[in-house]
């Protein structure tokens, strides 16, 4: 979608892109110059495959200072981004046949990086009225002998869902049952968060060990672009990864580590300003997409998306005559009709919903609302 809409952008259109999973902010100066630095400093070589040491020692001590988790800095593995960080995790641990449970909707990547572990994806369905979220007993009936691993995102993309401490308590105890099921915690978006404190599912002490935390830079620190991503885990898995990186990567960008240095030993408070904003922003978009007639939408806790519910716009035809039938076809509509680009909830394992991304300025979410609800209204 952000392809197309590019392209119609390239043709004079006046295109608002809500499409992409990327903040609009800035990386902080502090961190900049510490690449600048870094590039003087001829931080141009090879660095060891799972980091510099003193950046696996910052993400420890960012570990402690706001999770309250203790790592030692050997079970740190530093990636070429959070998605290179899940792909070591899962290549190292799914074996062909392999179960994972992963709720559904869920980030693209995850069913795909089963597929290449040649794994199979047992999703669970969850639904708006329950805010996205699964139950422990869901949880437990999707359990086989073959399940290998759990993977979830909270705040999650692309529903902005966030679990509470409570709600994670819940799972925790399904999982003191099964001992052998490894759990996946993709926690990117851990600094947009409106619920109040991250909760990391790893912080339940009875099962840590069988925990991978999976974070990085891009979403907090408006680093999309340099590329840094770690896992947190025992330190047998983050051994695997590091040889498995060997052989992939040789580690990620010399320069984007030293910055990452800065990053996880400076300040929060851009992180807070940047929240401070989304915070406002959720809350307008929120209250123009409550007024769209149609459109279910819930409320979300955290991340920069929503995800409306539109079934309620299929079988209806478009003033050319042509009848939506699904959510890919909602999309390419509000993109070709009404400006706007939006995802198809298909991708996410959702075919009844689109996700609006809401890292955008509020002139441009209220232009988009107001676009989004004019070309929704046109449907007969
Ligand atoms: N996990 C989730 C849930 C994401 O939304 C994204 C990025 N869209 C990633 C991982 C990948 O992040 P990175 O850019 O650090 O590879």
């Amino acid at each position: 979608m952000a392809k197309l809409g590019r392209e119609l952008a390239a043709k004079g259109v006046n295109v608002i892109s809500l499409s992409l999973g990327e903040t609009d902010f800035f990386t902080p100066d502090f961190v900049k110059d510490a690449a600048k630095k870094a590039i003087d400093e001829n931080y141009s070589y090879y660095s060891p495959v799972a980091g510099y040491p003193d950046l696996r020692k910052a993400i420890a001590g960012k570990l402690k200072r706001e999770n309250n988790l203790d790592y030692n800095f050997d079970q740190i593995v530093v990636s070429t981004g959070a998605k290179q960080a899940l792909t070591n995790v899962i290549l190292c641990l799914v074996n062909p046949g392999d179960e994972v449970i992963i709720p559904t909707p869920y980030w693209v990547s995850y069913s795909e990086l089963v597929k290449l572990g040649e794994g199979e994806s047992v999703f669970i369905d969850t639904t708006l009225e329950s805010d996205f979220k699964i139950t422990p007993e869901e949880l437990e009936a999707a359990i086989t002998p073959k399940t290998k691993l759990f993977m979830f995102s909270s705040p999650n993309n692309p529903t902005g869902t966030v679990y509470t401490r409570e709600e994670l308590a819940g799972l925790v105890k399904v999982f003191e049952k099964y001992p052998d099921i490894y759990i996946l915690s993709d926690e990117i978006y851990e600094h947009i968060n409106f619920i109040g404190k991250h909760t990391s599912i790893a912080e339940f002490d009875s099962i840590k060990d069988r925990v991978i935390i999976i974070n990085g830079l891009s979403k907090a620190y408006a680093m999309t672009g340099w590329r840094l991503g770690f896992s947190a885990s025992s330190k047998e898995i983050a051994d695997a990864c590091d040889k498995l990186q060997s052989q992939v990567t040789s580690g990620t960008c010399s320069v984007t580590q030293r910055a990452g240095v800065a990053a996880y030993s400076g300040s929060l408070e851009s992180v807070e300003e940047m929240q401070k904003v989304f915070l406002h922003r959720r809350d307008l978009v929120y209250n123009l997409l409550k007024e769209i007639p149609g459109l279910k939408v819930n409320l979300p806790g955290g991340a920069f998306y929503f995800f409306p519910e539109v079934s309620s716009f299929f079988g209806k035809k478009t003033e050319d005559g042509e009848v939506i039938s699904n959510a890919d076809e909602l999309a390419l509509y509000l993109l070709n009709k009404g400006h706007v680009a939006v995802v198809s909830g298909d991708a996410f394992g959702d075919p009844n919903s689109i996700r609006i991304s809401y890292a955008a300025s509020e002139e441009k979410l209220k232009e988009a609302a107001a676009r989004i609800k004019k070309a929704l209204a046109d449907l007969k």
